[in-house]
């Protein structure tokens, strides 16, 4: 695109390669005058965690950056099931409408990594930097340090570093997290191996206890993936919880869902050794601002919002947040002191009501709950199922480029 008049450039340095980092850098390549940069601790490009959800909300954003038809893999969720993973019982079947422009899927977290990637240019990307400072140089911007004890100075930081950000720990040092008491447990293995067990475990399912789940799903290119929750309290277990992707016991996963039906635990049974990951579930609490250091630096993705996956949909939101990010500089004409406030005044109020939905959630159940003297198992799982439905399109259906037309055009 032809650079204006008058527009300043713009060197734009992006900590973190992941879904929010590469949908940034992406976005920025329409911006006149920017000049993005992406920082990635990581030597090589890869991707753990085993599955995504592509619901509407993430189609839409992709297909603004032009990469829908690039993520052609994954299994269809039209129907998703909640199960009482006990006693078999179908607690609630939820049959999304066929008539979205694209087919909600799950898919493998590789594949959406590899459609962002086929769009960026190798080398605006910088593997083996990892960001150990930041400093604030007023006008001339903001100092990155690296492990690698290299440096570079950029006008604006986005920080795409993840949950446990440093940008974050750098602007807002007071910010922190805490374990949730929820460990999730990962891993992908061929259909194949377990489709004798069960029709049911085909379609993609959450198989409940009344303080764990296992959530099972195929996710497209002959491959099914588990991913398993168990909840303590965090209070006597939390303290030495860090683990994000480190492998552990086959043991240890399947002690955490003894009571469940024998089909699920020989699922659970039929993972080889050596391949699940263990990810321990961190939340923070919501930022007012995700712009710092007067409009130098801005949060996307995790980084800005903590939650630990709660919705199912945070690369979307990551993706989301990179696009607004781009629009808000190219509307502005790379003036950060107009790009930076706008995006935090559309994406600040949409946080904000994903931190109050799960409070109210919290207090649903425990309201539910407490008109039981001594509540059942099967009341407990009947209480935690989330019935994923119309009351949540603005989460799984939200429209990214309508939300920004409709905010700018209240600003014009
Ligand atoms: C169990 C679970 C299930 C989930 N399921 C879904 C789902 O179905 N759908 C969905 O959309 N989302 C899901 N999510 C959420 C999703 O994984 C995240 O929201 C998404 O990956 C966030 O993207 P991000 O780019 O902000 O951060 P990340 O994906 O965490 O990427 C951060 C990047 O920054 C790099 N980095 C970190 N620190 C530094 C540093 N100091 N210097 C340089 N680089 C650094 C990391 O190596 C990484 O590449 C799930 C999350 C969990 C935990």
């Amino acid at each position: 695109m032809a650079i204006k008049t008058g527009t300043p450039v713009l060197k734009v340095a992006i900590v973190g390669s992941g879904p929010g980092g590469l949908a940034t850098a992406l976005a920025m390549r329409d911006v006149p005058g920017v000049e993005a940069t992406i920082y990635e601790r990581a030597l090589v490009l890869r991707e753990v965690g085993a599955g995504l959800s592509i619901s509407q909300n993430t189609w839409n954003v992709l297909e603004l950056l032009g990469v829908a038809d690039s993520l052609t893999s994954g299994h269809p969720t039209i129907t998703v099931l909640n199960m009482n993973g006990q006693t078999g019982e179908e607690l609630h079947r939820f049959e999304k409408p066929s008539a979205s422009p694209r087919t909600p899927i799950r898919t493998q977290r590789t594949a959406l990594q590899a459609a962002l990637l086929a769009h960026i240019p190798k080398d605006s990307i910088q593997l083996g930097k990892k960001l150990l400072k930041l400093d604030d140089l007023g006008v001339s911007g903001v100092r990155l340090t690296f492990a690698d004890c290299s440096t570079t100075i950029a006008d604006l930081v986005v920080g795409a570093d993840g949950i446990r950000s440093v940008v974050r720990d750098c602007v807002w040092p007071d910010y922190r997290l805490n374990f949730t008491g929820t460990t999730i447990w990962r891993v992908l293995l061929p259909v194949d191996a377990i489709k004798d067990l069960d029709p049911r475990f085909l379609i993609t399912s959450w198989w409940h206890g009344p303080t764990t789940h296992v959530y099972f799903s195929p996710v497209g290119e002959g491959m099914w993936e588990i991913a398993a929750r168990a909840w303590q309290d965090p209070t006597i277990h939390g303290a030495s919880k860090v683990s994000w992707g480190t492998p552990v016991e086959n043991v240890i996963v399947e002690s955490n869902f003894i009571q469940y039906l024998p089909q699920v635990k020989e699922a659970l049974e039929r993972v080889p050794k050596g391949e699940w990951r263990e990810f321990a579930a961190f939340s923070g609490p919501k930022l007012a601002t995700l712009t710092g250091w007067n409009n130098r630096v801005v949060l996307v993705g995790d980084s800005s919002h903590a939650l630990s996956g709660a919705f199912g949909s945070g690369a979307g939101f990551a993706m989301e947040d990179g696009w607004v990010l781009a629009q808000a500089l190219a509307s502005s004409n790379n003036d950060l002191s107009k790009a930076l406030p706008l995006f935090d005044k559309i994406r600040v109020p949409y946080y904000t009501r994903m931190y109050a939905h799960l409070d109210n959630e919290a207090k649903r159940r425990a309201q539910h709950l407490s008109r039981f003297v001594e509540p059942s198992d099967a009341e407990r799982v009947r209480s935690k199922v989330i019935k994923a439905g119309g009351d949540m399109q603005w989460i799984y259906g939200n429209d990214i480029g309508k939300v920004w037309r409709e905010s700018t055009a209240v600003v014009a």
